[in-house]
């Protein structure tokens, strides 16, 4: 998979914020906050909930498929920290859960993706501290 960030490409900076969406996909899960006032579910991590304003919320369990909703092939040049994968995805996925994730699309030739395409989550696991949460087609 030469189109997947590996062990020397950019990481997340560490952030009380997030830190339970990495945490959980360490574990194998994709997890998404979900306000507990209003159930609306928000993706980046945020304090406050945007539809309510309530800070109280829990990281909800969500099933990891959605389509992808918009996409691009990065050809050169590209940053240095990713000139030796071009050409690679970049895929925007709405969940069915309705949130948004910016992530890459395996196990798929460059030429067959498509909006509106079903994929589902894999859980890719770059080092101890660090599992990615990348996409691949799924059925209909
Ligand atoms: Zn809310």
């Amino acid at each position: 998979m030469s189109d997947v960030r590996g062990v020397d490409g950019p990481r997340p900076a560490p952030n009380p914020l997030d830190a339970p969406f990495w945490a959980a996909l360490r574990n194998g899960e994709l997890r998404i906050q979900r306000c507990d006032a209003c159930n609306t579910m928000r993706h980046p991590p945020r304090p406050v909930c945007a539809a309510c304003g309530a800070t109280q919320h829990e990281w909800a369990l969500v099933g990891g498929r959605g389509q992808v909703w918009s996409f691009t092939i990065v050809h050169p040049p590209a940053l240095p920290a990713f000139a030796d994968r071009v050409p690679y995805n970049a895929i925007v996925v709405r969940l069915a859960e309705g949130v948004f994730l910016v992530s890459n699309l395996v196990d798929c030739d460059a030429a067959a993706i498509s909006v509106g395409m079903p994929v589902e989550v894999v859980f890719h696991r770059v080092d101890d501290e660090l599992t990615l949460p990348l996409f691949r087609p799924a059925a209909r």
